[in-house]
């Protein structure tokens, strides 16, 4: 047509385009999942709309995605019936980089080589603009819902897009088409059984119907068929099918590192399937924090950010299927819904004991999960104070006796010297430097344990004044951490010296010469070898924590 206007890509985008086609190529088959993840996407937005507004469905209620392979021409369509783009739409989704997964992506990939990049494109999939991975060109055309009108984008994926009205009769009845003119080497998108097993393997349990059509003459054929994984009863899903529905839903390429599915019954009615992933996801530890887990209401997508989960359990991946919530809620009265903090609570408490049941029957696979999520486990122990000790007990550290943070509270505890009353702990941002410290020297000789804290986080929560088992956690650097009362071995417990006269006058006349600078100064037990360490004086902020606050010019 005329009025089709052609448009620069955003520089991001032209950069990501470049990257894909070059450095890529091994892992192409993820265009599929990515084409076909967008079409359930677009149908489960049109549901959720059409519970406003009925007609948006027109005689055709049933989403349905219809991949259409031509292999005499080349040509690979993967077609839905959702809810559609206008042209200032399809400006704004297909010509910039909305999602900032994508951007952390590129990051990452321009700093990755070789191998590593296919890896990458494995783990965290990239969306729309993987169709050139495969194609030379990429044809949109689409008709929003309860629109007459239709709209088509095209582009060869090299710097520039154009967009603009399509005639009607080329568009779907509603919806969009996305057709890919392959590659003279990615022809073989096109054989129908090469389609149905990336389907079936990538795809399968996509919440829509997924049909496909070869065009060379065989019938339509259903390849999958739409239903919801999380209402099939555990024993017909096999470990596959988890894997497949936690990439689609968590976009995640990984294996999950534990899948919790379960149904709540009882004074409310909701299936919970969520996934621990196997490796970080990108956004972890962006500042909004925000979590990812999926409300459906009976089987109808509803939002992502219902924050079903607290932030320190934003990792975890997966879907919250309500049978009881109202349909009509709109996203912003969900939130202030009395029957979605119940489900938080519910699924908070089971993502909680699992990991503590997992803990219990496989330290090595819960050792993964803590070494990729502890830091975001411990925001909780100052964030959720009803569950401290619950969060606690999940908790792993590193300490004078273990390499790894490895060693539970429990173990700490079970392992803590005759007359020792708290549980002594450390900060600093460098296990070396701490563990050379001679604030440890006391300890050591009496051979009581340190917990060794190297994360931001820590500094935090134990100022919280935490406690465990009814002991106190207590700063190696403030006073309190006074060492009189343990014995340094057997002799000394008999007959302890007192401390010397001479001792005393020279305590005098140091705090005479620092005068002001300090607040005390005593003789201690706490040193072995080195002749003097600076503390915090009993109850006041911890060294660490003093250090971070002035770092943070407070
Ligand atoms: P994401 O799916 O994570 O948002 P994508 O790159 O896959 O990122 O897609 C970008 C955007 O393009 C989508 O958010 C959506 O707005 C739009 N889009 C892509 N495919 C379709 C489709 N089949 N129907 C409607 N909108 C689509
Ligand atoms: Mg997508």
């Amino acid at each position: 047509t005329t009025d089709m206007e052609t448009k620069s890509f955003e520089a991001d985008v032209a950069r990501l385009l470049h990257m894909m086609v070059h450095s890529v190529y091994s892992e192409r088959d993820v265009f599929l999942r990515e084409l076909i993840s967008n079409a359930a996407d677009a149908c489960e937005k049109l549901r959720y709309e059409a519970i406003a507004r009925p007609e948006l469905l027109g005689d055709d209620p049933k989403p349905r995605i219809t991949v259409v392979a031509d292999a005499e021409n080349k040509r690979l369509s993967i077609e839905d019936n959702g809810i559609g783009m206008n042209g200032a739409e399809m400006t704004e989704a297909l010509g910039t980089i909305a999602r900032s997964g994508t951007r952390a992506f590129m990051e990452r990939l321009e700093a990755a080589r070789g191998g590593e990049k296919a890896e990458l494109v494995g783990q965290f999939g990239v969306g729309f603009y993987s169709a050139f991975m495969v194609a030379e060109k990429v044809e949109v055309v689409s008709r929003p819902a309860g629109s007459e009108e239709a709209w088509r984008w095209t582009s060869d994926g090299k710097g520039s897009y154009s967009v603009g009205p399509a005639k009607p009769e080329d568009a779907p009845q509603r919806g969009t088409r996305v057709v890919l003119h392959l590659m003279e080497d990615a022809v073989s998108y096109t054989e129908p059984y090469r389609l149905e097993r990336l389907v079936k393997s990538h795809s399968g349990h996509v919440p829509v119907p997924v049909s496909l059509v070869d065009k060379s003459g065989a019938e339509p054929r259903e390849i999958a068929d739409g239903t919801a994984l999380w209402v099939k009863s555990k024993n017909e899903i096999k470990r596959e099918d988890y894997t497949d529905f936690y990439r689609s839903v968590a976009g995640q390429y990984d294996e999950p590192a534990a899948t919790i599915h379960f149904r709540a019954e009882g004074r409310q009615e909701y299936n919970v399937l969520a996934f621990i992933p196997g490796s970080r996801p990108f956004d972890l530890f962006d500042p909004d924090r925000s979590g990812h887990m999926k409300l459906y209401v009976r089987r109808v997508f509803i939002t992502d950010d219902a924050e079903l989960v607290p932030r320190y359990l934003r990792f975890v991946r997966g879907i919250v299927d309500s049978a009881d919530l109202p349909l009509n809620i709109s996203r912003e009265m969900i939130q202030q819904n009395p029957l979605l903090a119940t489900i938080r609570k519910g699924v908070t408490s089971r993502v909680l004991n699992d990991l503590a049941k997992l803990a219990e029957n496989d330290a090595e696979a819960y050792g993964k999960i803590w070494e990729n999520f502890g830091a975001v486990i411990k925001e909780g122990l100052y964030e959720d104070f009803e569950r401290r000790e619950q969060i606690l007990k999940l908790v792993r550290f590193g300490s004078t006796t273990t390499g790894e943070a490895s060693r539970s509270l429990a173990d700490y505890v079970a392992g803590m010297k005759e007359g020792q009353k708290a549980i002594y702990f450390m900060t600093g941002d460098d296990r070396a430097r701490l563990e050379g410290s001679p604030q440890l020297e006391g300890f050591r000789a009496r051979g009581i344990e340190v917990l060794l804290l190297t994360d931001p986080i820590d500094a935090f929560w134990t100022a919280n004044a935490p406690e465990f088992d009814g002991k106190p956690f207590k700063s190696v650097t403030q006073g309190g951490a006074d060492l009189t009362e343990i014995p340094l071995n057997k002799a000394e417990a008999k007959d302890k010296p007192e401390t010397p006269a001479e001792v005393d006058g020279f305590l005098a006349f140091v705090k005479e010469t620092l005068g002001d600078d300090v607040s005390d100064v005593r003789a201690s037990d706490r040193l072995t070898e080195s002749a003097v360490c600076l503390v915090a004086p009993e109850n006041a902020l911890d060294r660490q924590f003093e250090r971070l606050l002035s770092a943070a010019g407070r």
